[in-house]
Order: structure tokens, then sequence, then C-alpha cells
């Protein structure tokens, strides 16, 4: 009854740094395809208050839900990952489903017909989207390997089981081989009785209710997974990346942000490895350890966004004792100022635009390899949790990324020789690190051709998906 009137896109990311920009982001593109376009943007007052919205025209509306960590047994200020230990992340999780019932509410009173575009998490909103006549999408700001692997061992537990080492483990994906040092520990020692499969358990099933799949990649680039997504998902998946978030805005002050950049002016092109494990993720002490020791002893300048190690709390204060002993005065007082600590928050996308960054050592979670693949610049990989140990898989195999270590548990032993030697290939005028840097930059070519123009693959996904939205035929094949 409502055909033919303009849709009101309801945006639900999840609770988390790494999500929200990528939907705000996504909010942009819709706008420019359809100026005009009503785009409210769903999540929680403490969150929503804390965003610096780009100027869009109408702007994006804003809804918040209410949400009460403390009735959930978590610290009263939590409203994102970042704010949380690893070990209260599930009940974290767990606790984002008590918005349900307000979400409900909310679509239920918008009277043009609603597109809800939801994260992976938020996947029970196609039972809403359903039950209020709305059409759903979800919205993967990740890769499609990364994703598709990531449900499919969840889907296949327990893995403890499993004998040897190398296997394709996947019954969905058999030409998938997983190293079991390439499936995070947390992950592996799920039996199928504790409270994450129990998460995933509700989460996988309610994905495959949606109507179609976004997906933050290049079709060019991730043939293959997107077909896995396809496999398993079942309905229509749209390669529309790479969504980026806005260099700006800031967190941390500008006077912080504009001494990091004079930094980078005053060092060499591509001389500076960049180091950041993202928003939510740390590593252990001795880790860390390790990693100034690498650092310092790889004779190469660096910039270093440091967060609290393993067992210490995020809102914490940046703490000296973290790192060893003498080490940022020992940095600093270098000649050519070689390492640069950054105590939380750095401008990431400033600095991997800057032609003084050369590498780049990430936690592989994918916003941060799109923002440093987009400049052409090379990883280092140390995948900490969650898909980002699939995601390097990806890159390695890209052939722009070495892998320098796995998790932060105390199982995962890093040498400070071995971090050297890495950052020395990948940084110096090595075979190796020459191929990786020409490799960067063709895929730096094709995540801008493919979103430049309506021509470009991922414009002409993104148009396709409005039109079926239009339509109101985003379950059928319509186009
Ligand atoms: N980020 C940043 N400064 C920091 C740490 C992270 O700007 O000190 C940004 C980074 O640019 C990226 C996001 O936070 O856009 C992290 O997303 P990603 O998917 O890489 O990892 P996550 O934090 O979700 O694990």
């Amino acid at each position: 009854a409502e055909e033919g009137r303009s849709p009101h896109v309801v945006l639900f990311p999840f609770l988390a740094h790494g999500h929200i920009p990528a939907f705000l982001r996504l909010a942009g593109h819709l706008q420019a395809l359809r100026p005009g376009l009503a785009v409210t943007l769903v999540s929680t007052q403490r969150i929503l208050g804390s965003l610096s919205l780009p100027a869009t025209s109408p702007p994006i509306q804003l809804h918040a839900l209410p949400f009460a960590p403390a009735d959930h047994g978590l610290p009263d200020g939590a409203h994102s990952l970042a704010d949380l230990h690893v070990h209260q992340f599930i009940t974290f999780f767990q606790a984002s489903e008590s918005l349900r019932p307000a979400f409900d509410g909310f679509v239920a009173g918008i009277r043009s017909p609603v597109c809800i575009i939801a994260d992976a998490f938020f996947a029970w909103t196609a039972d809403v989207a359903r039950a209020r006549g709305a059409s759903h999408a979800v919205f993967l700001p990740g890769g499609a390997f990364g994703n598709a692997v990531f449900f499919s061992v969840w889907e296949h537990l327990p893995h403890t089981l499993t004998a040897g080492d190398e296997f394709p483990l996947l019954p969905d994906f058999p030409d998938v081989v997983l190293h079991r040092t390439q499936i995070p520990p947390y992950m592996l020692a799920a039996t199928g009785a504790d409270p994450w499969t129990a998460f995933f358990r509700r989460v996988i099933p309610s994905c495959r209710k949606t109507d179609a799949v976004l997906v933050n990649t290049v079709q060019q680039l991730e043939p293959s997974g997107l077909d896995m997504l396809r496999a398993s998902f079942g309905v229509q998946t749209w390669p529309i990346g790479p969504i980026l978030a806005a260099p700006a805005p800031s967190k941390s002050r500008d006077d912080d942000d504009i001494t990091i950049i004079q930094w980078l002016d005053a060092h060499p092109r591509r001389s500076v490895l960049y180091i950041s494990f993202g928003s939510q993720n740390s590593i252990s002490i001795r880790q860390m350890t390790e990693l100034a020791l690498g650092l310092e002893a790889s004779g190469w300048p660096f910039i270093w966004a440091v967060r609290p190690p393993l067992g210490f709390d995020p809102k914490d204060g940046f703490d000296p004792e973290w790192l060893p002993a003498g080490f940022e005065d020992r940095m600093a007082a270098r000649a050519s100022g070689r390492g640069l600590v950054v105590r939380g928050w750095a401008p990431q996308a400033r600095i991997l635009a800057h032609p003084s960054t050369g590498a780049f050592l990430t936690h592989c979670g994918w916003n941060s390899i799109l923002e440093s693949l987009r400049h052409g610049v090379p990883l280092l990989g140390w995948p900490v949790g969650a898909e980002q140990f699939f995601n390097a898989m990806v890159v390695v195999e890209w052939g722009v990324c070495v892998e320098v270590a796995r998790g932060n548990l105390e199982s995962s032993a890093v040498e400070s020789a071995e971090v050297a030697e890495a950052v020395g290939t990948v940084m110096g005028e090595t075979e190796k690190g020459e191929a990786m840097r020409r490799k960067a930059g063709a895929i730096a070519h094709a995540m801008a051709a493919a979103s430049e123009g309506p021509g470009g693959s991922s414009s002409a996904s993104l148009e396709r998906f409005l039109r079926c939205v239009e339509a109101s035929a985003l379950r059928d094949s319509c186009l």
C-alpha cells in the first residue's frame, strides 16, 4: 500500500567504534545517490551524544534507545566495547538484545516505508522488520571472507574435538584450510555450551532472515569470499565497499594531532611504521614488552597508539610501567626522534594518509585494513580476536601483509627479534617489501575504482540495492 513513497532508512550499528563510523559513511553514500533520503541512526543516548555527525542534507536524524548497562551487571559508564574488559564483552553483547522492544516501538511509529539496515549482531531486527512490514538488510562493516569464516566456525563447533593441526574444518567451505592457530583461542575452546556459542546460535539464524546483505568490500578483491557469504546467507549479497570512515572527527585534542602530523612531516617518505590494535583490543603486558624491544631493535621510526594491556581497565590513564623501563625517553631522545608513543587515541586515518607512513602493524580490524590499503600502505598483521584472524589470511593472500603474531594469550609467544626482522622486511628495500608495496598500490587502485562514479562496481551495487528497496522487492531477485 505504501509503494512508491520514498523509504525511510533506519541504521542500527552495533555499539562499537569500528561499526558506527562505517554506518554513518554508508548514510552519506545512500544520500549521495538519493538526495533528500531520510536516514535515522539508532543507538544509545551516550553514543549519539558523543558523535560528530557529517553535514548532510537532510541531516541524519538520531534516535536514542534506553540502555542501562548497570542492569546487566556492567559498569554504569560502559556504552561501547571500548569501555570494557574483554571478559565483559559477552555480557555486553547479551545486554544489547534488551534494546529490542524500544527498537520495535520506534519502527512501528514511522509512517513511510521503512528499510532497516542493521549490524549482524542486531540481526533480531529482521523479525521486527517482518512484523512491521519493513525491508531489512544486514550491513557487514567487515570483509566477506572474514565474516563468512567467522560465522561458519561458530556454526560448526566444537573444534576442540577435531584432531590434527591443519584441516578443512568447515563442512560448508571445504576449500578453506585453517590451521589450529588461525582460530582465535576462545572460539577454538568453545564447546557449544558456553555463552558465546549460545549468542551466535541466536545471531546466525537471525541473519538468514534478512532480505539482503551489504558488505564493506570490493567484488574484484574478494570474489570467493562473496560467494561464500552468498552460499551461507542465501540472499542477495552486495559488495559496496570500501566504506571508509571520514578522517575527522578526532577524539583526541587537536593539539596532540597537530604534534603527530608535524612529527610525521619531519620524517622521510615511507620511513615511519604505525602501530595500533584498534579501538577495543589489547595485547598482554609481556607481548607489549617484546613489541617495544622489537621496535627499538628494528631501528625504524614509529608511531604507536598504546591501549592498556590485557587486565588493565580501559578507562585508566596511560601508565609508563606498561612499557620497558626508560623506553619512551630513549625513543624520544634519539637524534631522529625515532619513536612516538601516543597515549590513547591516534588520528589513524590522517597518519595512514601521510606520505611518511611506510607500513602499519595492525590487529587486522577490517576498517584498519581498508584505511591502510587505500593509501597503498602494506601491513604487518597481529590479529587478536574475532574475525581478525581470517582477515589476516585475506591480506596475506593478497601479498600485502606479513603476520608477526597471533592472539594475545600467554600461549601466543612473540619474540622481539622476530618483530624487528618482520619490520625490517616490510619497511626496507627488500624484494618482499617492494612486492608488498606494489601490490598494496594495486589494491588502492581497485578500491578507488570500485567507488568512483556510477560505473564503479560498488557504486552500482548500492544503486541496485536502493532500487530493490524502492520497489519493495529486496527479498526477490528484483534486478
Ligand atoms: N582508530 C583511530 N585511532 C585509534 C584506534 C582506532 O582512529 O587510536 C579507528 C581506526 O581508524 C578505525 C577504527 O578506529 O577506523 C577501528 O576499526 P577496526 O575495524 O580496524 O578495528 P576495531 O576497533 O573494530 O577492532
